[in-house]
This record gives structure tokens, C-alpha cells and sequence, in this order.
């Protein structure tokens, strides 16, 4: 059995100093029925507790460790360009240096502007649509989140699905009432929302794929006709890659389904484990943005020196080849996951994009949040204690994906079949 005393006495600290001990909603572990794990450090694949205990990490910071933790060159640029100081408030070569690496390899960013987080990115990206538009209406999808700006926390994924607070206290109404929400890969709902206000809507953001309600990938067109209808009412469409970018390939999401949307949110993978966001597109839209145009938005940390160097030699390691030495590792996994499920005939329905990966304890095949919803949260609970105790480390909750990274090896994938085999077998006498 692992022992969580460490663990147990600094939560018992936490939880006086910040709601629910935690930063971050999700890292409560409210929905497994446990107490959060506190770590220490990571190296590659693996993250170590402050009890001592190892664990293949299938979390890695909710995305951002592509290359796994602490990886070699990332720490080694880091501490010279520490050395060098770590912020000047002023424009430095780095940021240029990840900025022309992320427009070469996002087909619709032809100018971008850095932030923090992906909240800002989202939020910035909106007010810029808002701007160039002059409409205030958007859409956005049941399920997706986008961070936690006013406009944006209507009917979201990630830690409010797994919470259960579809709509915050706190975000007033006459925010709330422009924005309008339809379920995910729900194509007639989107083209009736278009006929009715059209001409009125500045945005539609989405989530590519869809990371916060378990991985749910767009249906066949989905994202091609949003376009077209995009298009035809001068709607800006804005592909919230947080997470999917440069994790579902080389040219993200968008590459992918050969779809270009006018504006791009990112964060996690560009900033290598560091706080990071951007948001860009077109050029017409961007340079809207102040101080060439009168859309105001700016970050004192903003293209910080540290989080552009982690970014760009995370990104600069990310080949076409590591992509598709990391898909083959993802392919294993997932065949070994299904043939344990159903050897032990567990409800299991996988769906997958690049290395994010979405496991749900289901019957039926998940395409939007209902379906997503009509999981067995408590069987994904049992599973979720289960794993930890063999020793992996999933998301905490069955509306999270997980996440592979370059350092995972086969050996770790091969245990972590064996350690659900194990799993399923107990689940399945339970
Ligand atoms: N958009 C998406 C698609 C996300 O997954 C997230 C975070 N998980 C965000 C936006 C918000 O990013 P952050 O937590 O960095 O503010």
C-alpha cells in the first residue's frame, strides 16, 4: 500500500491558506473520492511524491511537458538565460526566436502576440474579435473550456464539469447573455444559431479537438463547415489550441484537419512547462491589436525570457519524427487498454488524438458532453485509486485526458498496461 503522511500533513496546511488547499480547482481530486498527492520533482516520465513514492506521470503539468520532466536541454537553457536575468520589461531576441517558430508551424498565425496563460490568451483573442467585428455576440460549444474569463465560463469542460458548476456566480448576466452555447459536433444546432444571429455574432471558439470533457474529437466536417459558415456571416473563428497545440501534431489541430481558422489561442506545450500564452491570425485582426491599433490588451511578464526559452527548446525538440515516435507509443497504449477492458469486459471507449488520450468507462461512443456525462464516474473513481496504488498518475477526474510525453518509454507503457490490467481484473470482481 502507499503512504500518503506527508502528502495528508501538507494538505491539512493547505487547505488554511487557499481554497481547498489547491491553486487549481482540478488538483483537489474531489471527484476520486481522495486527498491530493503533494510532488516533489519529476525526471522524464516519471514524478516522485513527497512520501518518496514513483509514478509514471500520464498528467505532466495538464499538457505542457512534451518532453517529459526536466528534460535536459530545457534545464540547461533555462539556467544561462537565469543567469542572464530573468525579465526586462522590454523586447528580447527570444521572444522573436519562439514567435517566427510557432507562425512557421501554425498554418493560420500570421502575427501573434505572448501572454501568460491560456485565460489570457482566450480572453485576448475574444476582445480582439469584438474589436475588429463591432458585434458582441459569440458561440461557444458545451463542454470546451477556455480558461475562466466572464465570457467563457458558460456551460464549460475541465474542472467545472467535474465539479458540476456549469455557470459561475460572479459572471454577470449581461455578460452571460452574449454568449450562447450549443452541444459539441452538433452541426444543425450551429447552423440554426447562424440563421438567427448571424450577422450579430463577433466569434466562434472551440476547442479543435476537445480536451475538457474527456477527448472528444470533432466528427467527420464538423470543423469545415463551421468555417464555411464563419466565412459567409464575417463571424471570426477561433480555434482554442491550448492544448491541442503542437500535442496533436507538428502544425496542431488545425494542421491536422487541414481547416484554418482566423485566430489561434495557445499555451501549455509553447511554454514548456513555464506559464505561457498567445493568441494570433490574421494579420488584418492582429494589427488591430495596441499599439498599432485600439484594441488594448498587455502583460508586464508578458514574452517573459524564461518561459520563451523553455518554450522554444521544447519546440525546437519537437520533430516531425518525435511526433511520430510518440503516436506509436500512444497507438500500444491504447490497444493494450482495450484489449484488458475487454478481456475483463469493463465499459471502455477510447477516443485519441495525437498523444492526448481519453479514456471513458462508457458503453456507448462519446462525441459531446451528454455522452461524455453518461460515463461511470464511480467506476472511473475505483479505477483512478487503483492506479495510483500500481503507481501511475492519471488527471483526477473522467472529464480530463491524459497526456503522453517524448520520455515515456516502451517499458513504461508496457507497465502501465499491466498495472490496468490488474486494475480491470479487481474492478471487474468488485
Ligand atoms: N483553453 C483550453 C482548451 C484549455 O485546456 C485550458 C486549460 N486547461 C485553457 C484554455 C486555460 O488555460 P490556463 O489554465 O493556462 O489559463
Amino acid at each position: 500500500m502507499k503512504n500518503f503522511d506527508r502528502s495528508i500533513e501538507a494538505y491539512q496546511q493547505a487547505v488554511e491558506l487557499m481554497p481547498g488547499g489547491v491553486n487549481s480547482p482540478v488538483r483537489a481530486f474531489n471527484s476520486v473520492n481522495m486527498d491530493p498527492i503533494f510532488m516533489e520533482r519529476g525526471k522524464g516520465s516519471k514524478i516522485y511524491d513527497i512520501d518518496g513514492q514513483e509514478y509514471i506521470d500520464y498528467v505532466l503539468s495538464w499538457g505542457p511537458l512534451i518532453l517529459g520532466h526536466a528534460d535536459d536541454r530545457v534545464v540547461e537553457a533555462l539556467k544561462k538565460t537565469t543567469e542572464l536575468g530573468t525579465s526586462f520589461g522590454t523586447p528580447t531576441q527570444i521572444e522573436n526566436k519562439l514567435a517566427q517558430l510557432v507562425i512557421e508551424r501554425v498554418p493560420s498565425m500570421e502575427m501573434l502576440r505572448m501572454v501568460n496563460s491560456g485565460t489570457e490568451a482566450t480572453m485576448s483573442a475574444l476582445r480582439a474579435a469584438r474589436g475588429y467585428t463591432g458585434r458582441d455576440k459569440i458561440l461557444k460549444f458545451e463542454g470546451n473550456y477556455h480558461g475562466h474569463g466572464d465570457s467563457l465560463l458558460i456551460k464549460a469542460g475541465s474542472g467545472v464539469a467535474t465539479l458540476g458548476l456549469p455557470d459561475s456566480p460572479g459572471v454577470p448576466e449581461s455578460i452571460a447573455q452574449n454568449t450562447i452555447t450549443v452541444p459539441y459536433n452538433d452541426l444543425e444546432s450551429v447552423q440554426y444559431v447562424f440563421s438567427k444571429y448571424g450577422k450579430d455574432l463577433a466569434a466562434v471558439i472551440i476547442e479543435p479537438v476537445s480536451g475538457n470533457m474527456g477527448v472528444v474529437p470533432p466528427e467527420e466536417n464538423f470543423l469545415q463547415e463551421l468555417r464555411k459558415l464563419t466565412q459567409d456571416n464575417g463571424t471570426v473563428l477561433i480555434f482554442d489550441e491550448v492544448m491541442t497545440g503542437f500535442r496533436v501534431g507538428y502544425h496542431c489541430a488545425q494542421g491536422h484537419f487541414e481547416v484554418t481558422p482566423d485566430m489561434t489561442c495557445l499555451g501549455k506545450v509553447i511554454g514548456g512547462g513555464l506559464p505561457v500564452g498567445a493568441y494570433g491570425g490574421k494579420r488584418e485582426i492582429m494589427e488591430r491589436v495596441a499599439p498599432v491599433g485600439d484594441i488594448y490588451q498587455a502583460g508586464t511578464l508578458s514574452g517573459n525570457p524564461l518561459a520563451m526559452t523553455a518554450g522554444f527548446e521544447t519546440l525546437s525538440a519537437m520533430t516531425r519524427s518525435e511526433y511520430e515516435k510518440l503516436n506509436k507509443k500512444v497507438d500500444r497504449l491504447v490497444e493494450g487498454f482495450q484489449e484488458a477492458a475487454a478481456e475483463y469486459d469493463i465499459p471502455f471507449t477510447v477516443n485519441r488524438a495525437g498523444s492526448m488520450v481519453g479514456f471513458f468507462f462508457n458503453r456507448e461512443h462519446v462525441t459531446d458532453f451528454e455522452t461524455a456525462n453518461q460515463s461511470d464516474l464511480d467506476l472511473f473513481a475505483r479505477y483512478y485509486r487503483g492506479m495510483i496504488e500500481e503507481g501511475i498518475f492519471l488527471p483526477p477526474s473522467q472529464f480530463e485526458g491524459m497526456f503522453l510525453s517524448a520520455a515515456h518509454s516502451d517499458e513504461d507503457i508496457e507497465a502501465t498496461i499491466d498495472a490496468a490490467r490488474k486494475v480491470f481484473s479487481k474492478l471487474a470482481r468488485q
